[in-house]
């Protein structure tokens, strides 16, 4: 058996799943078992996938295989928002090249309406709002990404808003911006309950085994996974564990796990929303990739998100978080001068998945191996409809969205260590000093 050199641990401070709902956690895997179809990871993508697999063969089991809890995870540990539009950060104009700008737009909608239907459908208790979102800028850098940005929309005919500073008050309370770009296409979630929620509500041909890290893997007519307690024995894996797809012995070197830190204040009092003003609810994306999104959320909390370290394990670092939420408060003075004894009642990190070429994986990795990994930062939407998608091509259905993921040419490789993490870490380190006030 091949070991499967790294499994997820995240750390137990995340808001967003402390927050949620409680609940009962699907039993671990114990024993040997044989599937048909198995999944690894029950984020946005392993979510999505089972359930399209459920419905594309209602006849079958399909086993879904989550190390940790659900909700637990980087998919209930992100920012929250369901971005519509492309965000091509490669790009000058943020847009690129127009015919995968709308495709992509394409794929993001989808991915949106899949979730809202899932959500609707089952009640799914997630502060799912349509609210849209408000890229803010405070520097010259940063006022020129927006005027790029806002080409790129015009080249792409989406619609946006700009917002002088003088009034952003009325929206988001702070005065600090100098302007936004306000595009109204954004969802905004809670989503370690939107994951939850997706996890409860799954067709019933799914079986979901929660707190089951696979650690070993044998590739053959079979396929073996093999882990603390037991073994399944499966005809066909699909790979939908992001960067620890890397793990299990495919696309090395390509996706480079970068863990992003986020805190969330207290609740405010009755007196602190009214001096902070605004809008009750609204979501701010920074300008710069590598400034603060910032929240208020429908607990009326406030989050700052900011900050990156390169973990190439994909395994968080403890000793990081305070550091971390030092620098969060920094971030929450400069905007929220008017709340001033607000503190925070969480801070947590969480890992994605990033490539250099800013492509992910869509398709077969092997002999009855598939995957749709490396969701680039924006995998709520991503990983919802490639998850969705790769179970439908699989059942051997096809459509031009289909089509246009699987002529991706994936992820490219990065060079081997120790130039991978002298790279990853000035990259960093020179990108969040650039980023200065945006952060
Ligand atoms: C702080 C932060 C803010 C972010 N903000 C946003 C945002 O606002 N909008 C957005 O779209 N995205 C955001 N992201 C990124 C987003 O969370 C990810 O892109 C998304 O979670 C990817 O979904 P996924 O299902 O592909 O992978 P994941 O969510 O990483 O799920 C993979 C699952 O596989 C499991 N797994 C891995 N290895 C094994 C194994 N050996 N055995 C069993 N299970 C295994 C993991 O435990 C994990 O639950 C953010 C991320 C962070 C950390």
């Amino acid at each position: 058996m091949q070991k499967v050199t790294s499994t997820p641990a995240d750390d137990s401070a995340c808001g967003w799943y402390h927050l949620s709902g409680p609940r009962q956690p699907r039993p671990a895997h114990s024993g040997m078992k044989k599937a048909r179809w198995t999944i690894i990871g029950a984020g946005y993508t392993g979510l999505a996938a089972a359930r399209q697999m459920a419905l594309n063969f209602p006849d079958e089991e399909i086993v879904l295989v989550e190390a940790q809890e659900v909700g637990f995870g980087t998919a209930g540990r992100n920012a929250g928002f369901a971005i519509d539009l492309p965000h091509d950060i490669g790009a000058e104009d943020y847009i690129g090249d127009l015919e995968t700008a709308r495709s992509t737009l394409k794929l993001n909608l989808l991915g949106q309406s899949v979730l809202r239907d899932i959500v609707q459908s089952n009640r799914i208790d997630c502060a799912m709002r349509a609210s849209g979102k408000y890229q803010a800028a405070v520097t010259r850098r940063g006022l020129a990404v927006l005027d790029a940005y806002r080409r790129g929309l015009d080249k792409l005919g989406q619609p946006y808003e700009i917002i002088e500073g003088d009034s952003l008050p009325e929206h988001i309370g702070t005065a600090f911006y100098k302007r936004a770009l306000y595009t109204p296409g954004t969802i905004l979630v809670q989503p370690s309950a939107l994951v939850k929620g997706l996890a409860d509500s799954l067709p019933e041909n799914v079986t979901l085994f929660e707190r089951t890290p696979i650690t070993e893997v044998e590739y053959g007519e079979k396929i073996v996974l093999g882990h603390a307690n037991g073994r399944i024995t499966t005809d066909k894996l699909v790979l939908a564990n992001n960067a620890f797809g890397m793990r299990f012995g495919f696309l090395g070197r390509t996706m480079l796990p970068v863990f992003l830190y986020a805190s969330l204040t207290r609740p405010l009092t009755k007196d602190e929303q009214a001096a902070l003003g605004g809008k009750s609810f609204w979501g701010v994306i920074p300008a710069d990739p590598f400034g603060s999104t910032v929240r208020r959320t429908h607990d009326n909390r406030i989050l700052i998100r900011n900050s990156f370290s390169f973990n190439p394990d994909g395994r968080p670092k403890q000793h990081n978080l305070g550091r971390m939420a030092k620098r969060h408060r920094v971030s929450f003075e400069r905007r929220f001068p008017k709340l001033p004894n607000v503190g925070f009642d969480y801070t947590w990190s969480g890992s994605l998945a990033l490539s250099q070429n800013h492509q992910g994986f869509f398709g077969q990795l092997a002999p009855g191996v598939y995957g749709a990994l490396c969701c680039n930062g924006l995998g709520i939407t991503r990983g919802t409809v490639t998850g969705t998608l790769l179970a439908d091509w699989i059942a051997g259905k096809r459509s031009d969205l289909i089509d246009f993921l699987l002529s991706s040419s994936g992820p490219n490789k990065a060079p081997p260590e120790p130039f991978l993490s002298l790279g990853v870490n000035a990259t960093l380190w020179w990108g969040q000093r650039k980023a200065g006030l945006e952060s």
